[in-house]
């Protein structure tokens, strides 16, 4: 590498002074970083690793790919309920390119910044390109969202417009285009490479949902994993379905495959007690968020899908995504 491991450190990934959050008693660059959680905070831990050719295409600007990176592990701290402390990075790197490094950096940090998450530490090395993020959130004791709580009878929510990234993706993979616009496809595009964790949503939702989610792998896939850790099973009405508006001229089965079994929508699902429906419809509209009710926990395992409400089930040809299938 042209630029030494720890000159490249210290340019792109420490802060000077003053800049940028400052949470960790002792921050990046020494052996450990060292937090202190507030007094009756658990701490909640997540990592996740992007790929370049499995996770990004080549082609994704530097600047996107740093916002991902952090995006989908504030996604899974969200869907805990768990407010953002700091991160880890660890960067695999094929060579020192100071245009990519500057793009990344800047991505990363400026999402940092937003949601108050300071990056206190990593680990550098030479390799193919890969991009691994370990996130560190706290929140109350015992008051973390977890995938284990739902029951029957709660509602089945999810936030903001599912699908938007897969139709941008099907875009790329050139299978699903005709008639997609230029405008459409940027918006579907931001959605795929920028996506915007829901953060507020989480923290919100806690003392409200009975069990949730990030919808990373696909709705259905997801909502399965809700229904398998509670012993649950659920009912879907398909009209309630919110329909991004990138979506809207599309075939109803391009509609649905991308919604229910999109993926990478960073989207969080989550079920409620109905004697919290007022105060959820609240939480949307004082965060400018789109939730839709969208089903019902019920006891029997499994899932049905519906139209609506009081009408007969529908086939259900959806299955879910799967890292090593797809
Ligand atoms: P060690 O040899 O103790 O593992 P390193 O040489 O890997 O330490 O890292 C030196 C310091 O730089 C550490 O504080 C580490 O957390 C930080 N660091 C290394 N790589 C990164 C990175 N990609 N982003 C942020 N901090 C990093
Ligand atoms: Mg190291």
């Amino acid at each position: 590498m042209s630029l030494g491991e720890f000159d490249l450190i210290a340019r792109y990934f420490q802060r000077p002074a003053g800049q940028g959050p400052r949470r960790a008693v002792v921050g990046n660059g020494d052996d450990c970083a060292v937090l202190a959680p507030a007094p009756g905070m658990q701490l909640a831990v997540s990592t996740d690793t992007m790929v370049e050719g499995r996770h990004f295409l080549s082609t994704v600007p530097p600047e996107r790919l740093g916002h991902k990176a952090l995006a989908v592990n504030l996604s899974d701290l969200a869907a805990a309920g768990a407010q953002p402390l700091g991160f880890l990075l660890a960067l695999t790197l094929p060579r020192v390119d100071e245009a990519w490094l500057a793009g990344f950096a800047r991505g990363l940090l400026a999402l940092a910044d937003e949601h108050d998450c300071e990056l206190v530490g990593g680990d550098t090395t030479a390799g193919p390109l890969a991009i691994g993020v370990t996130v560190l959130g706290e929140v109350p004791s015992g008051r973390a969202l977890l995938r284990s709580g739902a029951a029957v009878g709660d509602d089945i929510w999810v936030s903001g417009h599912p699908g938007e990234a897969r139709l941008a993706l099907e875009a790329f993979r050139g299978t699903l285009v005709p008639g997609l616009s230029a405008a459409d496809f940027e918006t579907a595009r931001l959605a795929l490479e920028r996506p915007d964790p829901r953060v507020a949503l989480g923290v919100g939702l806690r003392g409200l949902a009975s069990a949730a989610i990030d919808v990373s792998d696909g709705l259905l896939g997801d909502l399965g994993h809700i229904l398998a850790h509670s012993g649950v099973g659920a009912d879907l009405f398909l009209s309630t379905l919110p329909i991004a508006p990138c979506l809207a001229a599309r075939s109803r089965t391009e509609q649905l495959d991308c919604i229910l079994a999109g993926g990478d929508d960073y989207e969080l699902l989550f079920t409620a007690s109905a004697a919290h429906r007022e105060a959820v419809v609240q939480l949307g509209a004082q965060l400018g968020l789109p939730l839709s009710r969208i089903g019902r926990v019920r006891g029997q395992p499994g899932r049905s899908l519906f139209e609506s409400e009081g009408m007969a089930p529908l086939a259900d040809r959806w299955a879910s995504f799967d890292h090593f299938k797809a």
